[in-house]
């Protein structure tokens, strides 16, 4: 099959491969379209670690196109996405059923093993989730990041009524803005750096957006709130200077939820006092355990628009560009979707 192989820094090959194996367990699935991540980016970039050779792509829709021996659920022909972390079921964590994934054994689809910038790839049955045939599957490689975002939600704690600001209008800042208005945000502010974004931001539901090339968001933020600064905070850049902005734009007794993920040697500077003096309750946010399910519903009914955040398709053979576009934000990038 056609993959595009990683092999180290910005060195991605567009080669021959053979066809992955599907066990007993395992089903192939012939994939219909793959987004670039933030994570494949900082990957790309050297800013995280993974052994290599391997085939990036961990969120992706496709159809299944053989099944193990095994796999009693799933059938040849149907349309379905894939939960990437596989958890080995037997490591402390696992056995602590603490509903997440800390599994000291965690594999992940497209980050440790093989992934989804290829014709085909395979998983584990119980990694798989059908959705409904007219569902369109290019909207459906999105419910990876949907699902993750739900996660977000869950811990970000909004409440009826609560004032939200959300720094960063990309894809996930997108996906988390439609989830706190549904979790009954009353007003939503977002910021970014990139009109494009913004503008689709206030399409989507933000009641507000600042371009912080413009304009200084916390003092936006603070006049917008009566001078006293959001209830719950969104920092969904991957940033430590995006953190700041989101920390400083809570009122005293707010919720911050770090959701972005930073490159892995950055580091956070913050006066300990700012947290003390404001009684800052921060979380943050690890992947997506057990909330496929509910992205699955919450796609398919529409609650959350996704198709307007895909800004690009391109081919696999044109995966390089899609990785310059989705890079360097260029053309108003949002999400970029790789198809074979
Ligand atoms: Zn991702
Ligand atoms: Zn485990």
């Amino acid at each position: 099959m056609h993959a595009a192989v990683f092999y180290g820094v910005k060195d991605l090959r567009l080669e021959e491969v053979p066809d992955p194996k599907p066990s007993a367990d395992e089903v192939l699935i012939r994939v219909n379209a793959t987004g670039i991540c933030g994570t494949d980016i900082h990957i790309f970039r050297g800013e995280w670690s993974t052994k290599t050779p391997i085939i990036l792509g961990h969120e992706f829709s496709g159809i299944i196109a053989e099944i193990g021996r095994d796999v009693k659920s799933l059938s040849v022909g149907d349309p379905v996405v894939v939960e990437p972390n596989i958890t080995c079921g037997s490591c402390y964590f696992c056995r602590l059923s603490e509903r997440n994934y800390f599994c000291e054994n965690l594999e992940a689809i497209g980050v440790t093993i093989n992934g989804a910038f290829a014709e085909y790839v395979k998983a584990r049955e119980s990694n798989i989730y059908k959705v409904p045939r007219e569902f369109n599957l290019d909207e459906a490689a999105l419910i990876e990041p949907l699902a993750c975002c739900v996660r977000g939600i869950d811990q970000a704690g909004i409440r009826a009524g609560d004032a939200v600001a959300i720094v960063g209008a990309g894809p996930v800042g997108l996906i988390l803005l439609q989830l706190a208005k549904q979790a009954g945000a009353s007003m939503i502010i977002q910021t970014d750096m990139e009109d494009a974004r913004l503008k689709l931001a206030s399409k989507l539901g933000a009641d507000y957006v600042v371009n912080i090339k413009n304009e200084d968001p916390i003092e936006a933020i603070r006049k917008l709130t009566d001078g006293y600064g959001v209830d719950v905070a969104i920092e969904a850049v991957g940033s430590p200077k995006a953190i700041t902005q989101a920390m400083r734009a809570t009122r005293r007794g707010g919720r911050l939820l770090i959701f972005g993920v930073s490159p892995q040697e950055a580091i956070w500077e913050v006066k300990p006092f700012e947290l003390y003096d404001k009684e800052l309750t921060v979380t943050t946010s690890y992947r997506s355990p057990f909330t496929f399910q509910r992205a699955v519903r919450i796609a398919v009914s529409g609650m959350v628009r996704l198709k307007p955040l895909i800004s690009h398709v391109f081919k696999l053979e044109e995966i390089h560009r899609a990785f310059e576009i989705a890079e360097k934000k260029l053309e108003g990038a949002v999400k970029v979707l790789v198809k074979p």
